[in-house]
């Protein structure tokens, strides 16, 4: 798809007037002493420009704490009286926009889950219809720049001035690392397409831990984001939701102090980062051909069990012929020759026949 590149960057406050601007909160709204407490130490570390938290959250499975709802609401506006920062709320359906609407919150994001759903995109943009009010768009979960910049147009369609995106990174099966890939490739691209928009990283959502926070959110900066999303809360370890990711303010006003803010990005980034970028995939490719090789070998180990209890042998000639002659098929069809493939295959197949010989050795 060939995409028109828009190239003129508003002056809004979400852009150049400072960098990086800095929203933190917790990831949900627990209680009003919470809320408070976060927002008022946030504040100190004079690094914070707007207050974050989830007030309706989106859980993957029922029976986990789905967010405290509307009540949250004056907690936040309490927080803005307090502190002076403008406060921020995750919206997934019109109700919620009437709602943050109503107790006067700044501004809206949609996050990763609702993304995906155009339908729920559009009913927040008919909400949103006349009115006047900054919204950050997440990335959907999958890894589909379309759908992310459709989200955007369809908030542009009614009337939507103030826009950016929010990088959180991509759900993939058998990522051990992260906890959403970041796959620095496609905001790049959504960069290049909609330059007029400022970009924001999450690094808390692509991480899920704490301890590469700092070096996911310097690679933003390094990669000319406008923006860093953190979740900071009081009491990290003991938050009602993605407490393994969260750090307190103190923790969050050093890692903004420590950010470097490179000026020469231009020169140096578009080659550095495709290699980079590709070495990445590369290391996560690896991962997972490890992690398929694992699950293999797990196979194979239940196989030994049968064939022990059933006195079966270990090598059945029919079976090694079969896997042998699919083997070259597939080397026809992907493009790997048949030396190849027959030589990665045969280690295989030796590894399997040792594991399966340790599972005979083993006592009952
Ligand atoms: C959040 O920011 O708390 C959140 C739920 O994020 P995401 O939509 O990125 O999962
Ligand atoms: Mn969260």
């Amino acid at each position: 798809m060939t995409e028109e590149t828009k190239t003129k960057k508003e002056k809004t406050w979400l852009t150049r007037e400072k960098r990086p601007i800095v929203i933190a909160g917790p990831c949900s709204a627990e209680t009003e002493d919470q809320v408070l407490d976060t927002a008022k130490r946030l504040f100190k570390t004079n690094k914070v420009d707007i207050l974050r938290a989830g007030i309706w959250k989106p859980r993957t499975r029922p029976n986990s704490f789905e967010g405290v709802g509307v009540k949250g609401l004056p907690w936040l506006q309490k927080a803005k009286e307090l502190t002076g920062m403008p406060v921020t709320v995750e919206v997934a359906k019109a109700s919620h926009v009437d709602m943050c609407l109503e107790f006067g919150i700044d501004i809206l994001w949609i996050g990763a889950r609702t993304t995906v759903n155009p339908f729920a995109v559009q009913e927040i943009a008919d909400a949103l219809k006349g009115v006047n009010i900054p919204i950050l768009v997440k990335n959907p979960i999958n890894p589909d720049l379309s759908l992310w910049l459709g989200g955007i147009e369809r908030l542009e369609k009614v009337g939507i001035k103030e826009i950016g995106g929010i990088h959180r990174g991509f759900s993939n099966l058998g990522e051990k690392f992260y906890r959403n890939r970041p796959q620095w490739q496609i905001p790049l691209e959504f960069k290049r397409i909609r330059q007029d928009l400022p970009m924001i990283c999450d690094p808390s959502h692509i991480c899920g831990r704490r301890d590469i926070l700092q070096e996911v959110g310097q690679k933003a900066m390094d990669l000319d984001f406008d923006g860093l999303m953190i979740e900071s809360h009081i009491d990290p370890d003991n938050a009602w939701s993605d407490a393994a990711q969260q750090i307190t303010p103190e923790v969050l006003g050093e890692m903004i102090t420590e950010m470097v803010l490179r000026e020469d990005y231009e020169d140096i980034q578009p080659l550095q980062s495709k290699l980079e970028y590709l070495r990445q995939e590369i290391n996560h490719v690896d991962d997972e051909l490890i992690n398929l090789l694992s699950n293999r070998m797990n196979i194979a180990r239940q196989i030994g069990v049968y064939k022990k209890d059933n006195n079966m042998t270990i090598l059945q000639q029919k079976r090694w012929n079969e896997i042998i002659e699919k083997s070259k098929k597939q080397a026809a069809e992907s493009g790997l020759s048949q030396d190849f493939i027959i030589k990665f295959i045969n280690a295989i197949h030796e590894e399997s026949i040792n594991q399966q010989e340790n599972v005979f050795k083993s006592k009952q």
